[in-house]
């Protein structure tokens, strides 16, 4: 175990770190998964490590799209099991929805560690393992999904995925949300709702916002959907990255 001096001004940035290190370790998070951190980081450096206020209205809109729908499902891959398990089965409880393991990179032993991970913070029914439902125009390993799982999904968190996937479950018709910290990635790009912000900021904010939104009934819910504006979310995401303008 590494002592990480609570009082360094990034704290923050270097438990993120070790925590994904863990992951590795453990068999939780592949090797490509820390390449992906890094390209977070550089993101989230120059967005000052914040939520931006377009991001917390995005985390907002994601809550109230999640409470709206009938078949929630949030995916989690090696990156988001090592970074915010327990954060992530907290929002499942919070929307009603389900939790499935979606890897791009798919081993039984990562799926098997993954899974045990989430039970062990407390999830009770993790989703992913049977793979008996597939997304239309992808390779075979890729495409798996669980038929009554992300298959049967009217609306899907899909924190970090990547971009070709992305494009493939918009093509199904799905309603996807998106956490990515690159405003230009494809994979935020065609959200619905695209989320430029650390998932370790994003994931409890959702939640906060969605127990907020609990006693909101469905019109209320609809109209905070409609009034967010995607392409406006990405360009001040993009600006604020830029020109480290407070979007
Ligand atoms: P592209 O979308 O440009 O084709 P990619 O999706 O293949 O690239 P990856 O490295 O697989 O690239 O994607 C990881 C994405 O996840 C990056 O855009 C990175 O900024 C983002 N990311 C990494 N860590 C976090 C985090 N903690 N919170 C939010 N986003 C993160
Ligand atoms: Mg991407």
């Amino acid at each position: 175990e590494i002592e990480i001096p609570e009082d360094h001004p990034r704290y923050q940035s270097l438990l993120t770190r070790h925590r994904i290190e863990e992951g590795v370790n453990r068999g939780i998070t592949s090797k490509q998964g820390l390449i992906a951190e890094g390209r977070g980081e550089a993101f989230d450096y120059l967005l000052g490590e914040r939520t931006i206020e377009s991001a917390d209205a995005a985390e907002r809109a994601a809550a109230a799209q999640l409470l709206l729908a009938d078949h929630p499902v949030l995916s989690v891959n090696g990156n988001v099991a090592a970074l915010v398990a327990p954060e992530i089965v907290d929002l499942a409880e919070a929307v009603d929805a389900d939790i499935e393991i979606n890897l791009f990179n798919r081993t039984a032993e990562r799926m098997e560690a993954i899974a045990a991970h989430l039970r062990d913070h407390g999830a009770e029914n993790v989703k992913g393992l049977t793979a008996d439902g597939r997304i239309p125009n992808l390779s075979h390993e890729r495409a798996k999904v669980d038929a009554d799982g992300i298959g049967a999904a009217d609306v899907v968190l899909v924190p970090l995925e990547d971009g070709d996937r992305a494009e493939a479950l918009g093509e199904m018709g799905k309603t996807e949300i998106v956490i990515d910290l690159n405003p230009l990635s494809r994979s935020a790009q065609v959200a619905a709702i695209p989320i430029v912000d650390n998932i370790i900021r994003a994931i409890p904010n959702i939640t906060d916002h969605a127990r907020e939104l609990r006693t909101a009934d469905h019109d209320q819910l609809a109209e905070i959907v409609a009034a967010f504006d995607p392409e406006a979310a990405l360009a001040a995401a993009e600006a604020a990255i830029r020109e480290g303008e407070l979007a």
